[in-house]
């Protein structure tokens, strides 16, 4: 069902004791912020839960009371909100908020906030911001330059030869990066960004950088502004096809853990990027408290990682599966990293394997018709105890039925002994729904996964 299972009583430093209790306020209305409100709900430590703004699903749900009405974009609101509910601790799930200062107010106003500043933020903002920082304590990353003027950058291209990537600066909706195989590539990308300016003014500067071969892997770890603890490892699916082919989407499916990143792998990642991020922000003046994602690639020829990228919050739909195997409080583990108090604490988690799989609207991540109508969700979530089903973007309509409101819509969650088991679990539960206007991929995890079972996966 949706319900929760029999919540655990293990608290940040695994002593088996809560030691204080705390309203929470969520910021955010998709499938990530349905897991994060079901994860609290779950923390013994966690009185209440609201969520802004929320969706149908989180409100039926029964994770968290939603709060379609609070204007997130106006900090003197949330305050205004978090003082009349006693709200003591505020997460913050997406980028946007983050950008727009959110933290830096509701810090300033003395509410224990996990996200990072509006300048921490510019680790995921300004890649070269981040670029910098790695060059300045030493992060491994891909060589690169940074340019303004196209002539100089087509130079510098000409001299590197192709393979090579050409990256907007700002933000661009995930679209500002161009892997161009040819220098002719590589040159018309330039062209676009600082003659044509199809990203505005997130391509008026643009990275030039090395090309990297190997497998791509996701890392998130918990910053408290002095040091950071890692999660456990999860892998996304960006494509939106099957065998990982068509455009790039906000992601189809996720699995945890993720048989790439090795227990090896992770401690030269928090040793060798995690934690040098970590220092020299707070060096800089820039505290990072919040969660640092960072997206690697695993480099074919020295089997080391290095640096592609900085988000600065949970990735959606990887954190529907880590919350899921959550089993610490996470309400005391994020007052934790909000008091620079993140040392020596260690989090545990189920030991089996946890699955999503995301059900789309029809054309996502093009256009797709809105309203159409969801069935068979609560038979659905009852096919197997350790299903979740988390919403994104979801509606009630006047009759009661669910209805698709966005391109994302459903996060369907599956936990298992072993990935197979949370596959099987998950898929019989998508099978369930009936929405015909919607669609999912059938090969999440098929890089971890006996491969038979996928007629088009490689
Ligand atoms: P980003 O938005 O920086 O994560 O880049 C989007 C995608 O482009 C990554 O997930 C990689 O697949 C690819 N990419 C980015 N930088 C590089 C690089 N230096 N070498 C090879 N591929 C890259």
């Amino acid at each position: 069902s949706q319900k929760s299972e029999s919540s655990v009583s293990i608290n940040a430093r695994g002593n088996g004791a809560s030691e204080e209790r705390v309203v929470v306020l969520v910021i955010g209305g998709g499938g990530r912020e349905h897991a994060l409100c079901y994860a609290l709900q779950r923390s013994p430590s966690c009185d209440a839960v609201f969520c802004a703004p929320g969706n149908a699903g989180i409100s039926n749900s029964g994770n968290a009371t939603c709060i379609p009405d609070l204007d997130i974009s106006d900090s003197s609101a949330v305050i205004f909100f978090c003082r009349k509910w006693n709200v003591g601790l505020v997460v913050v799930g997406p980028e946007a908020p983050l950008v727009a200062g959110l933290a830096n107010d509701l810090g300033k106003a003395g509410i224990l906030t996990f996200g990072p500043s509006a300048e921490a933020s510019a680790l995921e903002g300004s890649k070269n911001f981040m670029k910098s920082l790695c060059d300045k304590y030493g992060v491994p990353t891909a060589k690169y330059q940074t340019f303004t003027d196209p002539s100089a950058a087509k130079q510098y291209i000409q001299d590197q030869g192709a393979p090579i990537v050409i990256k907007a600066d700002g933000l661009a909706a995930g679209k500002g990066v161009i892997v161009a195989m040819t220098l002719e590539e590589a040159c018309e990308a330039v062209d676009s960004m600082l003659v044509r300016g199809v990203f505005g003014s997130a391509g008026c500067r643009v990275i030039v950088e090395e090309y990297l071969e190997g497998e791509e892997a996701s890392f998130f770890a918990l910053v408290d502004g002095e040091t950071a603890i890692p999660l456990e490892s999860a892998q996304d699916h960006k494509r939106v096809g099957d065998g990982d082919t068509g455009p790039n989407t906000g992601g189809m499916g996720a699995y945890s853990p993720a048989p790439v990143l090795t227990k090896e792998l992770q401690s030269v990642v928090m040793e060798t990027i995690i934690l040098p991020t970590v220092k020299g922000m707070a060096a800089e003046g820039c505290k990072f408290v919040g969660v640092l994602y960072a997206g690697l690639m695993i480099e074919k020829k020295s089997g080391l990682p290095k640096l592609i990228e900085y988000n600065v919050r949970f990735g959606d739909p990887e954190c529907q599966v880590l919350m899921v195997r959550l089993e610490s409080d996470l309400a005391q583990v994020l007052l934790a990293a909000c008091r620079g108090e993140l040392r020596g604490v260690s989090l545990n988690w189920s030991p089996g394997c946890a699955m999503v799989v995301v059900m789309a609207s029809k054309g996502y991540p093009g256009s797709y018709e809105k309203g159409t109508v969801i069935g068979n969700l609560e038979e659905a979530a009852n096919v197997a105890p350790t299903v979740q089903i988390f919403h994104a973007g979801t509606a009630l309509d006047a009759d009661g039925n669910f209805i698709a409101t966005g391109g994302r819509v459903l996060g369907v969650t599956a936990k298992g002994s072993d990935l197979q088991e949370a596959r099987d679990k998950a898929y019989l539960a998508v099978e369930e729904i009936n929405w015909p206007g919607g669609f999912y991929r059938r090969d999440i995890g098929w890089r971890a996964l006996p491969q038979k079972q996928f007629a088009t996966g490689k």
